[in-house]
């Protein structure tokens, strides 16, 4: 019976979007959804003759990949140009760079996952490292502390650069936006364009 009024609930809430963002829903937060929500949301996409492909980006999020499959992924990612510099040169790779600012009493701690070409992420890493050193430690308390965290985090994010082939960083994002990758599969110009979103802050899946 509960489980019944839950899945209505669902049911309403998915009726209630409008298409687009029913797809972004779809692509980008069906991790771990049981199989009756999943059920819920093919009829919802049928009732609306939304593309049926859009049931296999459902699937494809609560499915296990094999690290092989991620591979894959991550190796045709590192063949994109790079979203920063607009070029190819080097495969593309992925860190999370990390900065801290205090204002007297106020601090802001910035930790962001980049994907860009190794000399990109380089010079990003050493802006952030240099705002930090100049203008992190002069809140309190947190300045000192938040600097100390992000020089740490941009020297991990230095190894994670220098990593050989596809690292943990760039396989994570794929992993949490497989959704998006099953859509985006057939064209490169779209996955080119979730890296441009990501690079400048916008909803990842703004192009559908
Ligand atoms: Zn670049």
């Amino acid at each position: 019976m509960a489980k019944d009024s839950n899945l209505d609930l669902i049911r309403g809430n998915y009726a209630r979007q409008s298409d687009q963002e029913l797809i972004r829903i779809i692509s980008q937060e069906a991790h771990g959804l049981t199989t009756e929500a999943v059920q819920v949301i093919k009829e919802e996409l049928a009732k609306r003759n939304l593309d049926a492909k859009l049931t296999q980006v459902v699937e494809v999020q609560n499915r296990n990949f094999s690290g092989e499959e991620l591979d894959d992924l991550a190796r045709f990612v590192e063949t994109l140009i790079c979203p920063v510099c607009h070029k190819y040169t080097q495969p593309l790779t992925a860190a999370v760079i990390s900065q801290t600012m205090s204002f007297v009493i106020m601090t802001q701690y910035s930790n962001k996952l980049h994907i860009a070409c190794p000399d990109c992420l380089k010079s990003e890493c050493n802006s952030s490292i240099g705002i930090t050193l100049l203008l992190g430690w002069w809140g309190f308390p947190w300045g000192p502390i938040r600097s100390v965290q992000s020089l740490v985090n941009n020297f991990k994010a230095y190894s994670a650069i220098n990593h050989h082939g596809p690292n943990d960083y760039l396989q994570g994002f794929i992993l949490a936006n497989i959704g998006l990758f099953e859509l985006h599969k057939n064209s490169r110009e779209n996955i080119q364009n979730i890296l441009h979103n990501l690079h400048k802050n916008l909803p990842l899946n703004t192009d559908i």
